[in-house]
């Protein structure tokens, strides 16, 4: 007896409904598939259409995925009705394929990564109307104050009309005179729905660029004639003008009329990259990042929807945007680690760019100073455009390099910088120019250890040590974000005179650096004591002014900043990055290295960089202190195609993780047990993950690794599926695929 027998017959509206035209809608929300709705009558749907419907006992909302199943008379399967089609304009064809792809590829539900793009459902609602301001046409013939001329000046370069409070905030003036200038009949108010569009000119103040500038910038400007899917590489040392290039083809594409995304990794932070962009174009873009505020990203998704806004300026979530016409994406430091999501839809934006590109038939460029390898290899089999900036620009001078051994030149005891860099140090500021400190660990002290009983202080939660933060006065998990009070005494053993701290973080090469240059002004950047938009905007604000002689920071400083007086940069332990086994250890130290010593020397005055290690012979310090990269990046080549390890082969990550270890081990029996025998595919493990307890929970991983034919399309990610749904793990356990791991914790 089928199922569907037990239902009751269905009432006259009922029955209305299952004549009614039909259609497959994607929810967003954690779904596998599409879902038929009917379409009430007076509704006319089509695929892209935005709309509200019931899952379950709930209403979310979702996007017409295409046709409904064709109607079967046999199965009265109940269909619900679309509750509201949502007045915006439709998800474009090229969008609603790159959700696929990216559910495909990433192995999540299609759902859950329509979920990224559905993300404000405030901007459902048309905006409520505002008040802007135009100018007056005719004008009339009156005298104008400095700042009634500003306003107007603004109105005739910028958008034609603007709200009382943006005009004032522009013109540095008050709304009241906006207001008056209205009651003078030079200003017009009108109400108006949407925010007026905000034309960018792409011919506001273009630099004259450099003939190999002009080399990029044309090959560029082909690639976007084509109106084809292209990927190419710009890649020039820092400071060799890649920006100014690529703006040029972002104002080639706003000719075009299409829209431009610009990708950077930590666009939080980046003020000093929001301004250059604003002088160069006369306005600003449009940001998406988690700092923005929930109003202006909702005006953002609308303004990308129906065209409004042309550039944006975002972290990796925006490539997930309803762009309506998108024309070229750029990916700024390409090579960076934080492009890759690591929870929920585990994706690398970089990878995704090229993906959404391909499918949107337009170009990407990808844009470094230290390529990847990934990128460097699709360069060599002639996948990407490569794109070349030799040079600095203006002939400033790549910075000298200095290895400075501290097996020699030991730093005094239980002290972190070395006499070398202390003299350099010093004669740096002495010619008032300015320091940078490089330390890649938050805190004041990594370790906090008993010295009578040997107690270490560890999290309750990961299998981690907790590190000292001093200005705070806790010991913190950099994991879990566990806090305690610091301990007066050990908790072991309560002797309450011997605990020590271990090793530095830049908390306490500040404290060195007090109590050695007590008249310098420092300062550390490190995203647990900066952590605003605002406190960043100040502390640039402070080194651009040179308020501040030494600067002590994590990666932070590493990003994009551009300040003419800072000339020596330390690396106060080169060392860090290349423990810990990873497989792009020696990859990414070289990159944040390289990135770090470009901070100096960029302007008229030359640079030096002193690296501190204890291991002067590896090859990656070599390659840095040669300023030899390609060098590097060859030998790095060479020793992963050897191992088939990515970009060669390819790796996926299955990290299970369970309260309780027994249950855990368990599993991982089963899954180990159920493993598919594949010529080209190897499992790897179970073993214990590098955090093998973390946030209550122990963890076990496993590696695939796929090699030859079964690195490339989608075999990886079929092996997976078919090895997964061999096994039924208990609820209590998770399990977390990951393809293309970046972190290997
Ligand atoms: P990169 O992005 O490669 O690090 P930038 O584009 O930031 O390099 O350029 C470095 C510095 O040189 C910036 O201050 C930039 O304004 C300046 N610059 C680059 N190209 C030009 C140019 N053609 N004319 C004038 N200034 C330029
Ligand atoms: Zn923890």
């Amino acid at each position: 007896m089928s199922q569907t027998s037990f239902l009751s017959e269905p009432r006259d509206e009922e029955k209305a409904l299952q004549n009614a035209p039909r259609v497959a809608v994607l929810v967003a929300a954690p779904v596998g598939q599409p879902y038929d709705y009917a379409v009430p009558e007076g509704m006319a749907l089509e695929v892209g259409d935005h709309v509200r419907v019931t899952l379950g006992k709930r209403e979310v909302d979702g996007v017409v995925w295409g046709n409904a199943s064709p109607n079967n008379p046999e199965k009265k399967i109940r269909l619900k009705p679309v509750i509201k089609h949502h007045a915006v304009p439709r998800l474009s064809e090229a969008q609603r394929a790159f959700t696929d792809w990216v559910a495909r590829y990433t192995l999540s539900d299609p759902g859950s990564v329509l979920r990224l793009t559905l993300n404000q459902p405030d901007a459902y609602e048309p905006p409520r109307p505002q008040q802007v301001y135009a100018l007056a046409n005719p004008q009339p013939a009156v005298r104008l104050s400095a700042p009634r001329q500003r306003v107007i000046s603004i109105l005739q370069a910028g958008p034609v009309a603007m709200t009382a409070a943006a005009l004032a905030e522009k013109a540095n003036c008050s709304t009241t005179v906006i207001r008056a200038m209205a009651e003078g009949g030079v200003l017009i108010s009108q109400s108006m729905a949407e925010p007026a569009p905000v034309s960018i000119n792409p011919d506001h103040s273009p630099v004259v660029l450099s003939k190999d500038q002009v080399t990029a910038a044309q090959s560029l400007r082909d690639l976007i004639a084509k109106k084809e899917y292209a990927a190419a590489l710009l890649d020039g040392v820092t400071g060799s003008g890649k920006t100014e290039v690529y703006f040029d083809a972002v104002a080639e594409v706003l000719r075009e009329g299409k829209q431009a995304l610009i990708l950077l990794p930590e666009i939080a932070l980046s003020t000093q990259f929001i301004r250059r962009f604003e002088q160069r174009f006369g306005q600003s873009a449009a940001l998406w990042h988690s700092e923005v505020s929930p109003a202006q990203k909702r005006e953002t998704w609308r303004g990308v929807a129906t065209g409004r806004t042309q550039v944006v300026i975002g972290a990796r979530s925006a490539l997930f945007l309803p762009y309506a016409d998108l024309g070229l994406i750029i990916v700024d430091e390409e090579h960076d680690a934080s492009y890759k999501q690591e929870d929920g839809v585990m994706y690398n934006a970089r990878d995704m760019a090229v993906v959404r590109a391909h499918l949107g038939r337009f170009p990407v460029l990808l844009v470094s100073a230290t390529p990847s390898l990934e990128t460097m290899v699709n360069v060599e089999q002639g996948k990407y455009h490569y794109l070349h900036l030799p040079s600095r620009h203006a002939g400033a001078q790549l910075p000298v390099m200095q290895v400075i051994d501290l097996k020699n030149d030991k730093p005094a005891r239980q002290r972190f910088l070395s006499p070398s860099l202390l003299a350099a140090i010093a004669s740096t500021i002495e010619a008032r120019e300015q320091v940078a400190l490089f330390l890649n660990r938050r805190g004041y002290a990594p370790l906090t250890l008993c010295r009578t009983c040997g107690h270490r202080f560890q999290c309750p939660s990961c299998s981690a040590w907790l590190v000292e933060h001093k200005r705070k006065n806790v010991l913190q998990c950099h994991h879990c974000g566990h806090a305690q009070p610091l301990p007066k005494a050990c908790p072991c053993c309560n002797d309450d005179a011997n605990l020590a701290a271990c090793g530095p973080g830049v908390e306490r090469i500040q404290e060195e650096i007090t109590e050695a240059f007590p008249t310098a002004r420092s300062l550390v950047l490190a995203s647990d004591i900066v952590t605003t938009p605002a406190q960043m905007k100040s502390a640039i604000e402070q080194i651009e002014n040179h308020e501040v002689d030494i600067i002590i920071g994590t990666q932070m400083i590493a990003k994009g900043h551009h300040f003419p007086d800072l000339t020596l940069v330390g690396v106060v332990d080169a060392d860090l990055g290349l423990a810990g086994g990873d497989l792009r250890a020696g990859e990414r130290t070289f990159q944040l290295l390289h990135q770090v010593a470009g901070r100096a020397g960029r302007a008229q005055k030359p640079g030096r960089v002193l690296i501190q290690t204890v291991m002067p012979e590896q090859q990656v310090i070599r390659a840095l202190a040669a300023h030899d990269r390609d060098a590097f990046l060859r030998a790095e080549m060479a020793e992963r195609q050897r191992a088939q390890m990515p970009p060669y082969g390819r790796l996926a990550a299955l990290v299970l993780s369970g309260p309780d270890e027994n249950a855990l081990l368990l599993a991982c029996r089963q899954l180990a047990q159920a493993v598919l025998r594949h010529d080209e595919i190897r499992v790897l493990g179970p073993a214990p993950a590098p955090l093998a307890f973390l946030r209550g929970r122990h963890r076990q991983r496993f590696l695939v690794k796929a090699s030859g034919a079964a690195s490339r399309g989608l075999v990886l990610q079929a092996y997976m599926t078919e090895w997964l749904s061999g096994v039924k793990l208990p609820s209590q356990i998770q399990i977390k695929v990951d393809i293309d791991p970046q972190s290997f914790f």
